[in-house]
């Protein structure tokens, strides 16, 4: 994905102006160190321009989202016709190519040159004005925070572009008699462009018989790469290979990237799939436990937006009062990327679902600040609720838990943090994510048009009530 970096100007400066507007503007765009490549595209100087450059920008596929700057006025009314049209993210970078006024060269030409002081704020109307969803970045092109603001939304405009054109696959349906992972799949296009549809699991086992030792044995001398075996019981690994690779199999061949399943659907099948879902989450693919095909989705925008980032569906589980933490875990399914450690490979029964013991990556989770993720069905509209947490090496070995743990404590404080969760409607299944920022998701929200209820050290549960009550007169 690249961005497409869009100069204002007009045409009554002149050619000697607009050529310095244009060598200055590559001057900036080379000079933004950023995640994904941003390419000079054009200084606008007409209405035609500007609408030509924005269906381009729609049309093609590679383009994530336009950043605009206005180095000399570009009067606004030249830009409705284009920006009426724009359906990609758009950032309006408000900076100058010069940091300071230079005492002696200013003159009238030189205010003439560098004027996105009012260049920018016409340009800034425009934008109020049609209530178009942009992101507003204001300073120094070299200042180093102001370059985190562009790759932020960057990262949320990739997210976006993925989400839009996002495939999740359902083998079975949601776990019965549940509600939170229960949710309106046309709804959930319409906003966020996912296609969620489903697979028999006899078709799974189909693609699982076929198989092959060989293949099998391949992805198990991976696993032996990553991962300690702490089993002898190298069957029930190997059948974990034989899922992995089946499932992705599927996958791959819908263009799928997120994937549920549910214990109470395993029909055919020997093992809940354990490691298989834990590896295929390390490679990108997005889970969803017990068919919850948003959580699903949620898990595989984030780590789009962070391909080497560590994310993992996870649930919260069993609370520690006295320690203030929360245990944070799942039967099986939880990403090695937020592992502290190597995960060691273990095979244990399972409580529930009466099938075979599953082979499983145990691991603490890394210690570090982290957002829970959580996105809800509200009723005519989805909502993301994002918590900041601080992860925390558990404070006990826990011997005879066999499953991935982490522990962490919400904000603004472990109660308030817990009761505003519960206020806001999160539920028990979120992403993890140790890189996701609040400009990040706010952005990412911005530019779904979706409600965002964020949890952090500044809020308080009567605010937080009646920001919700807001949200239900904004999205309701
Ligand atoms: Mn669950």
């Amino acid at each position: 994905m690249k961005f497409w970096f869009i100069t204002g100007s007009q045409k009554m400066y002149g050619e000697e102006t607009l050529r310095q507007v244009e060598a200055d503007s590559r001057e900036i765009v080379a000079g933004l160190k950023l995640p994904f490549p941003v390419e000079y595209r054009l200084t606008a100087k007409t209405n035609a321009e500007i609408t030509a450059v924005v269906k381009e920008a729609n049309y093609d596929d590679e383009c994530a989202g336009i950043i605009t700057f206005c180095h000399t006025f570009s009067p606004s009314k030249m830009w409705i016709n284009g920006l009426s049209l724009l359906q990609k993210p758009w950032l309006h970078f408000h900076t100058q190519f010069l940091d300071s006024i230079p005492n002696e060269a200013i003159d009238m030409d030189y205010m003439n040159l560098h004027q996105s002081a009012h260049g920018d704020r016409e340009h800034g109307f425009i934008g109020a004005r049609m209530r178009q969803p942009r992101t507003v970045v204001a300073g120094h092109w070299k200042n180093p925070a102001v370059q985190q603001q562009i790759a932020d939304w960057q990262r949320a405009a990739v997210g976006a572009a993925f989400s839009k054109s996002l495939k999740i696959v359902r083998f079975g349906d949601n776990m019965r008699e549940v509600a939170v992972t229960e949710g309106d799949k046309v709804e959930a296009q319409i906003r966020m462009g996912w296609q969620v549809n489903t697979w028999a699991v006899g078709d799974l086992v189909k693609e699982m018989d076929a198989v092959t030792d060989a293949d099998i044995e391949r992805l198990v001398e991976e696993y032996a790469t990553l991962y300690t075996f702490d089993s002898a019981d190298l069957d029930a690994i190997r059948y974990q290979a034989r899922e992995e690779i089946a499932i992705e199999r599927i996958l791959v061949r819908e263009g799928a990237m997120a994937y549920s399943n549910t214990f109470e659907d395993l029909y055919g099948m020997r093992q809940l799939p354990g490691l298989a879902s834990q590896h295929l989450m390390s490679k990108g693919y997005g889970f969803g436990a017990e068919g919850d095909w948003k959580t699903a989705g949620l898990t595989a925008i984030i780590k789009a937006m962070y391909p080497d980032g560590a994310a993992s569906f996870m649930e919260d589980y069993t609370y520690d009062y006295a320690h203030e933490l929360i245990l944070g875990s799942h039967m099986l399914e939880v990403c090695p990327s937020i592992a502290a450690g190597r995960p060691r490979i273990e095979v244990h029964p399972l409580g529930i679902g009466h099938k075979e013991p599953p082979a499983r990556l145990v691991f603490e989770g890394r210690a570090g600040a982290a957002k829970a993720v959580s996105v809800i069905d509200a009723g005519g509209r989805l909502r993301l609720i994002v918590q900041d947490v601080i992860c925390e090496k558990p404070f006990q070995s826990m011997p005879n838990l066999p499953v991935a743990r982490t522990m962490w404590r919400p904000a603004p404080s472990f109660l308030d943090g817990l009761k505003c969760w519960i206020l806001a409607g999160g539920a028990h299944h979120t992403v993890l994510s140790y890189d996701l920022t609040d400009t990040v998701i706010r952005d990412f929200a911005r530019i779904m048009k979706t409600e965002l209820v964020c949890i952090n050290e500044k809020t308080t549960p009567d605010a937080l009530e009646r920001d919700l009550m807001l949200g239900d007169i904004i999205y309701g």
